[in-house]
């Protein structure tokens, strides 16, 4: 089982771990905890590096498998034994991009709900990029235009971005996050994590966010497209 120290601290850009399993066919270890994401929620995983007895090995990947996060060794060193102690580094000028991007992804859908009660369907990010899917029966350009600038407002507000992990029974108890489908989360999750913008926007979330909002920066809407009758596609930029 891996410690996802990235769920509390997201700013967390190196870290001391143990590996506690090595898989060699491909080429992933285990570690006690971790501070790399990874993935999920649309954010992509992290990459980055991880020392172990004098070897630099590059992380070219790393994934969730039940309670362990595998990281995925890059090069041709010899693997590491279990029971190494590790000292991993996040790539970290991507993952900060990816945080200020995934924050300006919940301002926009805490913003088009609160002004247009449109929901999300769907959404996807990359390093200072992103799309978001809504219910919307009609998008044009000055809606767009319009849209744009509340969340450059909201950006502007400086608003507190706050991370909690809740009881299952309490998170639902929350309007918000039943208005966000939290009702799917699976059966056995005992705990919710939880990202709130304050003051405007709370959901079930797993992601690595900015403290504030006024981190994520200036916001461009880029484009948009119709996929569909009543979904209707945001493209953003952050700068
Ligand atoms: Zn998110």
């Amino acid at each position: 089982m891996t410690e996802l120290s990235y769920q509390t601290d997201a700013y967390l850009q190196e870290f001391e771990a143990n590996v506690t399993a090595v898989i060699a066919d491909s080429r992933t270890v285990v570690l006690d905890k971790t501070a790399f994401y990874p993935g999920g929620g649309g954010q992509p995983h992290d990459l980055g590096s991880l020392l172990v007895n004098g070897v630099v090995y590059p992380v070219d990947k790393v994934k969730k498998q039940g309670e362990d996060v595998l990281h995925f060794l890059g090069g041709d060193a010899p693997l590491p034994a279990p029971g190494s102690a590790s000292h991993g580094t996040l790539d970290w000028v991507r993952r900060y991009k990816l945080m200020r991007t995934h924050t300006a992804l919940h301002v926009l859908c805490g913003t088009v709900f609160r002004d247009y009660g449109a929901l999300v369907t769907g959404g996807d990010m990359e390093p200072l990029k992103g799309r978001m899917d809504f219910e919307f029966e009609t998008m044009r350009g000055d809606l767009v235009r319009e849209i744009e600038a509340a969340v450059n407002r909201e950006v502007a507000q400086a608003r507190d971005v706050r991370v909690k992990i809740l009881p299952r029974e309490e998170a639902f108890q929350i309007p918000d996050l039943i208005r966000t489908k939290i009702n799917l989360l699976p059966e056995g999750i005992q705990q919710v994590r939880t990202v709130e913008i304050v003051g405007l926007d709370l959901q079930a979330d797993g992601g690595t966010h900015v403290r504030n909002t006024r981190e994520v920066g200036k916001i461009r809407v880029t484009d948009y497209k119709s996929k569909g009758a009543i979904n209707k596609r945001i493209y953003i930029e952050v700068e």
